[in-house]
C-alpha cells in the first residue's frame, strides 16, 4: 500500500477509516468502500477507493469489506426468509 500525501501541504495523510461503506443506505447491492485519510496539517479529508480489507465472498463472489457481512448474501438471505 503506497503512502498518501496532501496535495497542498505535502504531509503524509493519516488513515482515519479503512473500508468505509459509502452510500450503504441507498445502494445495498453496489456499495463503494473508501479509505478515509486526513491531513495532520490542514485537516483536509481525502477519499481513496479502498485497497485493503477487501475480501471475495466465497458464496457469491462479490467483493466486500471483511469488517462486515457480504451485502449480496445478506440480501439473498432476507429474500429467502421472506419467501418461506
Ligand atoms: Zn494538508
Ligand atoms: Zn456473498
Amino acid at each position: 500500500m503506497s503512502e498518501k500525501f496532501c496535495p497542498s501541504c505535502h504531509k503524509e495523510l493519516k488513515l482515519r477509516e479503512a473500508g468505509y461503506p459509502m452510500g450503504s443506505a441507498l445502494l445495498k447491492a453496489d456499495r463503494v468502500h473508501v479509505d478515509i485519510y486526513e491531513c495532520p496539517e490542514c485537516h483536509g479529508i481525502r477519499l481513496y477507493a479502498a485497497e485493503s480489507d477487501m475480501v471475495t465472498c466465497p458464496k457469491c463472489g462479490s467483493l466486500h469489506s471483511k469488517k462486515e457481512k457480504c451485502a449480496i448474501c445478506a440480501m439473498n438471505e432476507a429474500i429467502d426468509e421472506a419467501s418461506k
